[in-house]
């Protein structure tokens, strides 16, 4: 299973920010769609960051409601982790491990923003392919 047949499946919805945006709208937008993470990209669509629950939480841990009002670009990751359509499942749970993070956005060789990958994802399709691989087993052993 590679990351393309999860958009397929799932669909290339990602809810992106483009404009200056308080912690607050991100919040709604989170809480909107049931996500954990928002992508920023540049006007050329092309991921510029990334704001996940946990920037906001470590935000409001240091300086409470205040941080309600601070700009979403206070806590943004610049440096944001991305993979392609034909990276495996495999490849996406190792870049999640060894970055610690939960998310990563699907770009275009031009790092055109595509869609987005969550742990949620990998792990259902990591769950779908090992009860498969059980199954085919269990047929095989029972001739
Ligand atoms: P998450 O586990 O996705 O909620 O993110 C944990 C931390 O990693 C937060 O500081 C995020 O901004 C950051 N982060 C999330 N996804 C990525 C990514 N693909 N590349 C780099 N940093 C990321």
């Amino acid at each position: 299973m590679n990351v393309g047949q999860i958009l397929k499946a799932r669909g290339r919805s990602v809810v992106v920010n483009q404009a200056p945006t308080a912690i607050d709208e991100i919040i709604k937008e989170l809480a909107d769609y049931k996500i954990g993470a928002v992508v920023n990209v540049d006007d050329d669509g092309r991921v510029a960051g990334i704001v996940s629950e946990r920037d906001i939480m470590r935000l409001l841990a240091q300086k409470g409601a205040s941080a309600l009002s601070h700009p979403a670009s206070s806590v943004m990751t610049a440096e944001v982790v991305t993979c392609v359509e034909t990276d495996s499942v495999n490849q996406i749970m190792e870049i999640m491990t060894a970055g610690r993070f939960r998310h990563v956005p699907v770009v275009t060789s031009d790092q055109r923003l595509i869609g987005i990958v969550s742990i949620g994802d990998v792990v259902k399709n990591h769950i779908a392919e090992v009860e498969l691989e059980a199954s085919a087993l269990k047929s095989y052993v029972a001739g």
